[in-house]
């Protein structure tokens, strides 16, 4: 081994040993984590332009540990799905979803939820069986259930057709997709050919510098007008400011989300949340 001048080198492999250590950490106590449900679900708020109100809330994971602090999804969902936990971690979230759902929903059927699919969960051959029992069990209607899906969702060729019938499945009891991270992804053309989906969530990295990079406001216009051309229901996420709501207003998107509008929130602070834009 050469020492290319001890102190750096000391530090770099203590930094890699850390990171090693909280990762095997997170995978020794996730699964118990998860059956004694000491998971948390925050949910953000989506405004519809049109009507001025919030019309869905995104299901976004997290867990809080003594000993880890804070586990965020970045770091989470990786680690679940290469251990195969993120089957369990998704109907985990389903189901708290579809319990805030009901709650949010005693009179009216006006606000939904969109949970989040990885890639890996559409692996799981029962994945839309499992969902309409978890839906049927919270007693929540199809209807009020999206499932967004990652553009970086690479299929293969044979996984193609089970996915689709999947997809289809729960089409037909009314669960809608969304195309999430759109833009950021290589997929996204090829996925509007072949699989049902009604919506598309333009990335915030785009919205992001929409005002400060002249072309990223072309490509944000581009992506708009594809979905628009498409019959698609367009959404921007990662609003941060006023101004960048205004002009993606003038610019003729359906809904925004975004810390402008609101940051994600437990269950219990929804029903003491009001928003308006
Ligand atoms: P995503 O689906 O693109 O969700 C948006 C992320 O951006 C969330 O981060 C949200 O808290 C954050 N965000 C919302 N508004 C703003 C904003 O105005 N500015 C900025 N800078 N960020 C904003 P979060 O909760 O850390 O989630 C990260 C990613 O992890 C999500 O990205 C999603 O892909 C994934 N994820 C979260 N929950 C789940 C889950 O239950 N299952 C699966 N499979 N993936 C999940
Ligand atoms: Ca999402
Ligand atoms: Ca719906
Ligand atoms: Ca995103």
């Amino acid at each position: 081994v050469i020492d290319h001048g001890g102190g750096k080198i000391t530090s770099l492999s203590a930094k890699l040993h850390k990171s090693l250590n909280r990762k095997a950490i997170i995978d020794r106590k996730l699964l118990t984590a998860i059956d004694h449900k000491n998971l948390q679900v925050y949910y953000q708020p989506q405004v519809d332009l049109t009507s001025g109100k919030v019309h869905l809330y995104e299901a976004l994971v997290r867990w809080e540990d003594e000993e880890l602090g804070q586990v965020m999804p970045d770091e989470l969902i990786p680690i679940a799905e290469e251990n195969g936990l993120i089957h369990k971690i998704g109907l985990f979230v389903l189901e708290e979803a579809a319990k805030v759902a009901v709650r949010l929903n005693e009179n009216d059927n006006l606000i939904s939820i969109a949970v989040n699919s990885s890639v890996r969960e559409f692996s799981n051959r029962n994945l839309s069986a499992d969902i309409i029992s978890i839906l049927r069990k919270t007693g929540c209607d199809a209807k009020l259930l999206e499932l967004e899906i990652q553009e970086n969702f690479a299929f293969q060729a044979e996984q193609e057709s089970s996915i689709l019938q999947q997809m289809n499945e729960l089409g037909e009891h009314g669960v809608e997709f969304t195309l999430d991270d759109f833009g950021t992804g290589f997929a996204s053309l090829r996925y509007m050919q072949t699989l049902p989906i009604t919506k598309i969530k333009i990335d915030k990295v785009f919205i992001q510098s929409i005002l400060t990079h002249p072309k990223t406001q072309q490509l944000v216009a581009g992506m708009i007008q594809f979905g628009k051309s498409m019959g698609l229901y367009v959404v921007a996420e990662g609003v941060e400011t006023e101004d960048q709501l205004n002009l993606l207003k003038t610019m003729g998107v359906d809904a925004v989300q975004g810390y402008y509008i609101g940051v994600p929130i437990t269950a219990d602070s929804i029903s003491h949340s009001t928003y308006t834009i």
